[in-house]
């Protein structure tokens, strides 16, 4: 029987891993070079088979982006015959035109393995029973989810998003141990489980989440384990790297392994295009070593995360990415600060007063910018107009040490802030150009 703690593949010594690399590496760049985008990119840059002699050498190829994959849409970086794929993912399109990724029927396989071994490693087996409340079709959270789960021996539950009622009462009925859902909407169950009675830890037999798919800060992934009364571990993915699986968390809870037998890691400046000095944050940028249908080189993420030094506790050798701090275009530039929204959410959510939901609205007031964080106070909290207004200080004052810039507090009731479905938005910029 395989099991999913691929011991001998996760705890590969770092000589071995990059010996698999690079002859993983000289298959993918011998495939990709059938495809009509790296054909042309290939002879534009004199990148020959014989070009590339060794994993150091990944650097004389040219970054592959975002905009490379809509300009070649929809198939146009297809390195097999469209006969031999066996579906289609496009992403959801957070940030414009979608982009299509293809798959063989191996790299479904793969990709299932790779998440079945995630999920493996947080502690689940095939005794739990397993939740999805991602979307299933285009969403990669939902099939990649459903195949690693089934791939695990789970049993799962697809039960797919929304309609938080009838996640609860799956939850409760099904003696649910295991959910796949993003940070927003964790907080939201919970809280919807709070005021129709149910007692997560009394009332059903969750113990173990998965939340990715969204930034997020320590500081909500605590609150989440508080209200749930679970563990709950951070997973990366994207669906130009198939989706979900490409990172996670180790029990350790001290940042994501991302596995190197399916991807090359590098961290660059997003300016100069430069690697970083070891530890840095930086952009991501990811090299598929074992797709068929699709390989991807040196592609750039957008995502900013640094690599953990050291060896993790748990003896996998895989390198281990820090905890997101976002898009590079998720960067809010106000009076020349730069900032993050997972900035914020750290510090907010470390006031009890506070509940989980939060939106900063950007604007410009006469000829500044300003920035307005309206925040939903959680229920058991009072109405006392000075105890409120001492609140709202005390928030001021950690956020401008934080950001080094003042914004202005407004704490609102419980519900009063838009709910998301899907991936929650944060900002609204409605600055003028002055
Ligand atoms: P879209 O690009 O349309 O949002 P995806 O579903 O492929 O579609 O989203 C992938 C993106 O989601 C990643 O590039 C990253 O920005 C974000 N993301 C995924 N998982 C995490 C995570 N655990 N932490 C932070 N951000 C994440
Ligand atoms: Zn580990």
């Amino acid at each position: 029987m395989t099991t999913y703690w691929q011991r001998e593949m996760e705890t590969l010594s770092r000589e071995k891993l990059e010996k698999l690399q690079w002859e993983r590496l000289k298959d993918t760049i011998e495939a990709a070079g059938r495809s009509p985008f790296y054909k042309k990119r290939f002879a534009e840059n004199g990148i020959t088979a014989g070009s590339i002699r060794s994993l150091g050498d990944l650097h004389k190829i040219p970054f592959t982006t975002k905009d490379d994959l809509r300009n070649t849409y929809p198939f146009g970086m297809a390195a097999i015959p469209l006969k031999e794929c066996v579906r289609l993912h496009s992403s959801s399109g957070t940030t414009g035109n979608p982009t299509v990724v293809l798959h063989s029927r191996k790299d479904l396989e793969e990709w299932a393995d790779q998440v079945a071994r995630c999920m493996y490693m947080v502690g689940l087996r095939d005794t739990d029973v397993f939740q999805n409340t991602s979307g299933y079709g285009m969403f990669t959270g939902g099939l990649g989810f459903q195949y690693g789960a089934e791939r695990l021996g789970a049993l799962t539950i697809p039960a797919a998003a929304g309609n938080t009622k009838r996640q609860i009462k799956f939850i409760k009925d099904f003696h649910v141990t295991c959910l796949h859902i993003i940070p927003s909407y964790a907080a939201r169950l919970a809280e919807v489980m709070y005021e129709t009675g149910v007692d997560p830890r009394r009332d059903t037999q969750l113990r173990t989440i998965c939340i990715g798919a969204e930034p997020h800060s320590e500081e909500q992934r605590k609150r989440i384990e508080q209200l749930l009364g679970v563990k709950a571990y951070n997973c990366f993915g994207m669906s130009e790297m198939n989706g979900p699986g490409v990172a996670f968390e180790c029990t350790e809870q001290n940042g994501l392994h991302v596995w190197e037998d399916y991807v090359v890691v590098e961290v660059i400046d997003p300016e100069t295009l430069l690697p970083v000095r070891d530890g840095e944050v930086g952009e991501l940028v990811l090299t598929t070593i074992n797709r068929e249908a699709m390989p991807l080189l040196r592609y750039r993420t957008r995502d900013l995360t640094r690599i953990i030094q050291g060896d993790c506790p748990c003896g996998r050798t895989h390198k281990r990415l820090s905890r997101f701090q976002g898009r590079s275009d998720d960067m809010i530039i106000m009076k020349g600060v730069n900032l993050f929204p997972v900035q914020i959410e750290n510090i907010l959510m470390q006031f009890n007063e506070l509940g989980n939901n939060w939106l900063i609205t950007l604007e410009t007031v006469g000829n500044s910018d300003e920035m307005l964080i309206e925040v939903e106070l959680s229920d058991l909290f009072t109405d006392d107009y000075s105890v409120l207004q001492r609140l709202a200080k005390e928030i001021t004052r950690q956020l401008k040490d934080e950001l080094l810039l003042t914004p202005r507090i407004k704490l609102v009731a419980k519900g009063s802030l838009p709910v998301m479905e899907g991936k929650a938005v944060r900002v609204k910029d409605l600055r003028k150009l002055l």
